[in-house]
């Protein structure tokens, strides 16, 4: 089973991306776990068909004994399976201790069993910031493949390469990696140019570029991944394009981040400080 966490600055994307690639995945054959890592438990909201009613740190939170793996884990589309971490009470505890802690309950209940035959296991909405929590399931090694969402935007693109700063630091002592950017398009000027050359800087590479379309908001508001809700339209195409890319991958790197000033000098180059 291959284990994969998806990074990136919020609102990034990371959720509606790794939902509708995981659609794609399912597609191909492929058994797939989803286990969202963020405090708003919408990681599997366009599986599930709404938000997941069973959350692990608030069922732990209720029941002290007797917990069973079907409270908290539910089929979605495509026969996947959907986990919500969530998060601790607001202002008390670490979101990324408490993700390990949902980690440790799935694994000791068997969520991860080889009977079931998992092809892959998604970790979503994990580092927004890369604080010690957040890459506490780097560290502990519960993924080993990295894909980070970026768009072209300046931030989105600090971000990646603060996230690659993180990955860096446990992959020399682990066997975690990076497998690639992914440029979930805003309509920023020569946008794809620049995620490759930063994904070329950073020792990587763009797996894909997902364009921006109004069809995700269309979809979402039904609560259904592009590819459930318009299995025809160029956009599912383009999330069945990007499953591939990563069902296919074999480029997995120890990323290069890089200086402040190295940033700005490549967004100089494409024109954004202009
Ligand atoms: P994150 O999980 O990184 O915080 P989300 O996946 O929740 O981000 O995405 C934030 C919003 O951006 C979503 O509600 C969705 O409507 C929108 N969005 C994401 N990707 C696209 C896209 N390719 N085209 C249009 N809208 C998008
Ligand atoms: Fe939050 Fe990170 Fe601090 Fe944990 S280490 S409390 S996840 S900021
Ligand atoms: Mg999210």
């Amino acid at each position: 089973m291959r284990k994969i966490a998806i990074y990136g600055k919020g609102g990034i994307g990371k959720s509606t991306t790794t939902q509708n690639l995981v659609a794609g995945l399912t597609e191909i054959g492929c058994k797939v776990m989803v286990v969202g890592c963020d405090s708003k438990a919408d990681s599997t909201r366009l599986l599930l068909g709404g938000l997941h009613q069973n959350i692990v740190l608030d069922t732990l939170r209720k029941e002290e004994e007797d917990l069973n793996l079907a409270d908290f884990r539910k089929e979605g589309w495509g026969k996947t399976l959907c986990v919500e971490s969530g998060g601790p009470e607001p202002g008390v505890g670490c979101t990324g201790r408490g993700v390990l802690t949902s980690i440790g309950l799935l694994e000791q209940l068997g969520a991860y069993d080889q009977k079931l035959n998992l092809d892959y296991t998604f970790y979503d909405g994990l580092g927004n910031v890369v604080c010690g929590g957040f890459v506490m399931p780097i560290r502990e090694g519960k993924a080993q493949e990295i894909y980070i969402v970026t768009s072209g935007e300046i931030m989105a693109m600090y971000a990646a390469n603060n996230i690659c700063r993180g990955i860096q630091k446990y992959s020399l002592i682990g066997d975690v990696r990076l497998g690639g950017l992914i440029c979930n398009s805003r309509n920023v000027d020569r946008e794809e140019e620049l995620i490759q050359a930063l994904a070329e800087q950073l020792g990587t590479q763009m797996l894909y570029s997902i364009p921006r379309d109004n069809m995700v908001q269309r979809a979402e508001f039904y609560s259904k991944t592009v590819i459930e809700y318009a299995p025809d339209c160029k956009q599912a195409q383009h999330y069945r394009n990007l499953a591939r890319a990563i069902d296919q991958n074999q480029n997995f790197v120890i990323p290069k981040p890089l200086s402040n000033q190295q940033l700005e000098k490549l967004l100089m180059t494409f024109g954004l400080f202009d």
